[in-house]
């Protein structure tokens, strides 16, 4: 049993886990644009492989309720929201300032349907975040989740809505410390500003740096006031291999799951890190990829699993696929079946495809040296005076009742339970309510009073230093490149 030395790992890794898996059928007919590398069709490939791999009856498959304004203003700005709201193909051209402000128009382009799009994929997360809370599984996946690059009032890199922020302050309602885990090749910006400055939100990157998108994530950012230590950033080179890549990720995963003791673990799993993708430049197989899912299952603690990016779409189906299958506890067979999308991957139809042969830039003295960096910062906050965690917001933090609470409950607890047919595909008009078990009453509670509370998070990261103009200046030792592309200081005053 792998368990990385954490105390916290209990049980054997192949015990069962109660999965819950989001997927609209739409999200897959939504299109970016010609040329355009972001498809969602990959989520639809996806599905069709888990359905004739046999993973959907192991699993509650779920429609996401989509999100509303009012959930997308949790973090987005209201004036941004309204934007994407609103703006359509045909509109775009009379509104170039606004495109222009919030970065919409070129990497992130307008394309029909884009609102619900948003909506879909938010909701996806959101509601998994909501199951974990509830206690009603062990794991929840969003494939059409994790787009990590999202600002509060910004598009960016393919992103509009950054589904990741709003599915932790979801969690934070419940547990007292939230860890981010991002695989993508890129780095996660825009949830590491999100939470730049609390200790109640860890976010660690593992990402291509230097002279590649989005240009931050320098191991020397650290986090900043409260939140000092609690951002982890691990520069990679081009060509890493599983071994490379295992070789820090083992070490600082066990490290941070024994320090910093999250309730809930958000994983994003953006395959562009993948041997072959086509904006990527890292060697990782299908398997080294999924052994990072593998690692952060095995600590038993609710694990929230998310898309991201990932260009070579045949093979970003392929490891979705397969990690759905880790999630689930069981391996599944190399040959592929048979299903509609099988001429993507000839000529073998095989699950798995060998890495290349490109040179691995990561030499084993800087890989020795970031890890080093890395547990050294952990120990830090290892022998940081620990300080007390509310156990839950006190009730004078919680508005009063009225009837939209019920109402707010009943939205996130009342999704559509696709129904399986023989094919494998899924079938709707049968609703199931699930009901909340006696023993998590007590969450439900909390849930019920601050799921109507829209400033909840103030009071919920009261301990959070608000940043100011000074703080991304005063950060230690930051990098040329990691300081020039910081965002500015509007992106930084975000929820925190
Ligand atoms: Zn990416």
């Amino acid at each position: 049993m792998e368990t990385g030395g954490n105390s916290l790992s209990s049980g054997p890794d192949g015990v069962k886990r109660k999965v819950f898996y989001f997927y609209d059928p739409e999200v897959g007919n939504y299109y970016y644009g010609q040329g355009h590398p972001m498809k969602p069709h990959r989520m639809r490939m996806t599905h069709a492989l888990l359905a004739h791999y046999g993973l959907l009856q192991n699993m509650h498959v779920l429609k996401p309720i989509p999100a509303r304004d009012k959930d997308l203003c949790r973090f987005h700005a209201d004036d941004y929201v309204s934007f994407l709201r609103g703006i359509t193909p045909e509109t775009q051209q009379d509104q170039m300032r606004q495109l222009k402000r919030f970065n919409v128009g070129e990497d992130c382009p307008v394309f029909d349907g884009l609102y619900s799009f948003c909506q879909t994929y938010a909701g996806g997360s959101v509601g998994g975040a909501v199951k974990l809370n509830h206690g009603s599984c062990d794991i929840a996946i969003n494939w059409a989740g994790g787009l990590h690059h999202a600002k509060k009032c910004e598009a960016s890199g393919f992103c509009y809505v950054n589904d990741i922020v709003l599915a932790i302050l979801e969690l934070l309602k419940v547990h007292e410390r939230v860890l981010y885990v991002d695989i993508d090749i890129h780095h996660g910006d825009g949830v590491e500003e999100a939470f730049y400055t609390t200790d109640r939100v860890m976010t660690v990157s593992f990402h291509k740096f230097g002279d590649y998108f989005p240009g931050t994530g320098d191991v020397r950012d650290i986090g900043h006031g409260s939140g000092k230590y609690y951002s982890l950033n691990v520069p990679l080179d081009d060509g890493i291999d599983d071994e490379s890549y295992q070789s820090l990720f083992k070490p600082i995963m066990g490290k941070v799951m024994e320090v910093f003791r999250p309730g809930a673990v958000v994983l994003q799993c953006g395959a562009d890190s993948l041997s072959g993708d086509r904006l990527g430049c890292f060697n990782l197989s299908i398997k080294g990829h999924a052994e990072c899912v593998r690692y952060m299952r095995s600590f038993n603690v609710p694990l929230l699993l998310l898309g991201g990016g990932g260009y070579t779409i045949r093979n970003v189906a392929r490891c979705w696929c397969y990690e759905t299958g880790v999630a689930l506890g069981t391996e599944i067979e190399d040959k592929m079946p048979q299903h509609e999308y099988y001429e993507y991957f000839g000529p073998d139809y095989t699950l798995h495809v060998a890495p290349s042969n490109m040179e691995n830039k990561n030499s084993r003295a800087i890989l020795d040296d970031i890890r080093a960096k890395l547990l050294e910062n952990l120990s830090k906050l290892q022998h940081a005076p620990s300080v007390p965690f509310q156990e839950r917001p006190p009730d004078t933090d919680l508005p009063e009742a009225d009837e939209d609470q019920y109402n707010e409950n009943e939205r996130w607890d009342a999704e559509t339970e696709m129904e399986v047919d023989e094919q494998r595909m899924p079938l709707y008009g049968r609703v199931k309510r699930e009901l909340l078990e006696p023993e998590h009453k007590d969450v439900a509670i909390v849930r019920e009073g601050v799921d109507m509370d829209a400033t909840f998070k103030e009071a919920a990261l009261s301990k959070v230093t608000k940043p100011n103009s000074a703080s991304m200046d005063e950060k230690p030792n930051g990098s040329e490149q990691g300081n020039s592309d910081r965002p500015s200081e509007e992106h930084s005053n975000m929820i925190l």
